[in-house]
């Protein structure tokens, strides 16, 4: 390709609002552009990486004979009404309305849609197991798109779907899609951790995320020195679903607290002085979930949790509220981070993005010397201090013989269920078993954040102008770059080494009439794994070589060129 020809604009400056690293990035090196918040257009640079990754994606799915296939963008809203989806999914989900009135959606997601082509279509056992999976854009309302491709409105996911007759099978699919994942990121150049994540009313070993540790990343993970242990220590959609059925909140706390039936317990599981923690809320600002302890001035033995609070009732949370949420006659009670505190600090608190902040507020609680009524961060509470309390896996090894545990943000570019039959259930998708009962057939669910993951790659792999992007997925695998296009034996030899290596690389050439400071800025953003500066010494078939991570280039001749290529 033609440098002359291709299409990336470039910028010298990030626009103001782009705060992540990959974002900036993919913006000044012209891979993309926002066409509305949270959309984006794939310019030519963007849309070759993109079709990188997916090319990955479809030969580690070829290699577990799963096939790919398409669905539709545009739904029905019956085929939502009829899983009970369609209210439940919330205002993330995109609705519109045809001309004659009839409620659809663009999909955010894909398990009704796959469910129903099998109720339709599968009969028999024999048929089982089965997986599919697709490359499609998905879209969703999210509250805040940001960061880039990191939070999208429309991106694009890989979603797979599995249909088993038996437990066994199930597992034996989740198992290939895992190893898949795995293979998938390992050659996408995106280093991740397994984690145990929330399952909703799935229960823990059921749900598997993926997660790239990465600065800018929205989740926190757990893990511990030995590596037996991660987790994830969000609990974003049970949180939801418990909140509409107070009932289940006991058990959710139970989740998020694993093995933490008593104060001693959940103490060393936070590691803090037992004296410190009376009673844990779970607590819900906006699209955070955090459990907040709240300390009282009893001593009490029993962690009792369950109580689940509305951020609204939270902010509002006035000194009886508290009184009664825990049970202290002083009332004031130092709730961290909320009530009575210093209206200021409190909002800071639950206004920051960081959960760094939100945990801050644990530290400190029930000791002597700190102050809870007009609490400050850095005088009452230190920052290194914090520690984290969310985690999510029911049915996992207790984390409590695991600590110490480190926690690191991290970004979640993939997440793997094992679904059960809840959509097949709800939805009539049945099967004859092996004597001729019907039965329903248990499901599975398997998504990579295709986008998402590009920008996990960029986070991951920053060099100080630029990028040095995973072979795999690089845009160019070499970038030759010609120093001055008026003399004819760089030309001669760019391109007789463009020829060449265009049999087996994808080779850019930069054959603009452009100073070689632009040229060579312009390769930082291209983060091609070679590139290859074409200069001076060409006559003398003398070339420099030098990789994104290299601090220097180095001169070689095109014999050891050719090694080094290849
Ligand atoms: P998040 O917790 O970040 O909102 P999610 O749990 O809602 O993600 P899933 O429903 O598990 O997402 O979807 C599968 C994958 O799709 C995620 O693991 C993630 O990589 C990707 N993904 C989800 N939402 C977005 C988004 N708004 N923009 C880009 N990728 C996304
Ligand atoms: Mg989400
Ligand atoms: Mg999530
Ligand atoms: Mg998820």
């Amino acid at each position: 390709m033609r440098q002359s020809k291709f299409f990336m604009p470039t910028l010298k400056e990030a626009p103001s609002d782009a705060v992540a690293e990959s974002h900036k990035l993919m913006i000044r090196g012209g891979y993309i552009r926002q066409v509305t918040a949270g959309v984006y257009a794939y310019l030519p640079l963007g849309y070759r990486v993109l079709r990188k990754a997916e090319g990955i994606i479809e030969d580690e799915m070829e290699k577990i004979n799963v096939p790919e296939m398409i669905m539709p963008h545009l739904l029905p809203a019956t085929l939502w009404q009829e899983s009970g989806r369609y209210k439940k999914y919330g205002a993330e989900m995109f609705k519109l309305k045809d001309r004659h009135g009839r409620e659809s959606l663009l999909g955010p997601t894909h398990e009704e849609t796959f469910t129903e082509i099998i109720a339709k279509n599968l009969k028999s056992y024999k048929q089982m197991p089965l997986a599919l999976y697709q490359i499609q854009t998905k879209f969703r309302d999210e509250n805040r798109p940001r960061f880039g491709l990191l939070r999208g409105r429309e991106f694009v996911m890989l979603d797979g779907y599995s249909f088993a007759a038996t437990r066994d099978q199930l597992d034996e699919q989740f198992d290939d899609q895992k190893s898949a994942y795995k293979r998938i990121f390992k050659r996408a150049g995106v280093t991740v951790h397994p984690v145990i994540a929330d399952s909703g009313t799935m229960g823990g070993k059921n749900s598997t995320e993926f997660q790239a540790p990465a600065a800018i990343g929205e989740d926190t993970i757990a893990t511990n020195e030995k590596g037996t242990y991660a987790a994830n220590l969000e609990m974003a959609k049970s949180i939801d679903t418990f909140k509409q059925e107070p009932e289940d909140a006991k058990e959710l706390t139970k989740v998020a607290t694993p093995g933490c039936d008593t104060i001693e317990k959940l103490a060393k599981f936070l590691n803090v002085p037992a004296t410190r923690i009376v009673k844990s809320i779970l607590y819900i600002a906006d699209d955070q979930k955090v459990l907040v302890l709240i300390r009282g001035d009893k001593q009490i033995n029993e962690v009792k949790l369950g109580h689940v609070l509305d951020a609204d009732e939270v902010h509002e949370a006035d000194t009886a509220d508290l009184k009664e949420i825990t049970g202290s006659e002083k009332g004031g009670v130092g709730p961290v981070g909320v009530g009575p505190v210093n209206a200021d600090w409190a909002d800071k608190i639950i206004a920051d993005e960081t959960v760094k902040d939100l945990y801050n507020v644990v530290v400190g609680a029930g000791e002597t010397d700190y102050q809870f009524e007009n609490a400050n961060l850095d005088r009452d509470f230190k920052v290194d201090e914090f520690v984290d309390i969310r985690t999510a896996n029911e049915g996992e090894p207790d984390p409590v013989d695991h600590l110490p545990l480190k926690f690191t943000t991290s970004i979640e570019v993939g997440h793997i269920f094992k679904l059960g039959t809840y959509y097949t259930k709800t939805m009539g998708a049945d099967f004859l078993d092996q004597n001729g009962k019907a039965k329903p057939v248990i499901m599975g669910s398997y998504g990579i954040g295709v986008t998402r993951m590009l920008s996990a790659a960029v986070e991951q792999h920053l060099t100080e102008h630029g990028v040095a992007w995973p072979k795999e997925i690089a845009p160019f695998a070499i970038h030759i770059v010609q120093m001055k296009m008026n003399k004819e034996d760089q030309t001669e030899l760019a391109e007789k080494l463009e020829k060449k290596f265009s049999e087996k690389y994808d080779v850019l050439y930069d054959d603009r009439k452009e100073r070689a400071g632009v040229k060579f800025a312009d390769a930082d953003l291209v983060g091609a794994p070679i590139r290859i500066t074409v200069g001076k010494k060409a006559a003398d078939g003398i070339v420099e070589v030098k990789r994104p991570t290299d601090d220097k280039a180095t001169e070689m001749s095109i014999d050891e060129l050719d090694k080094f290529v290849n």
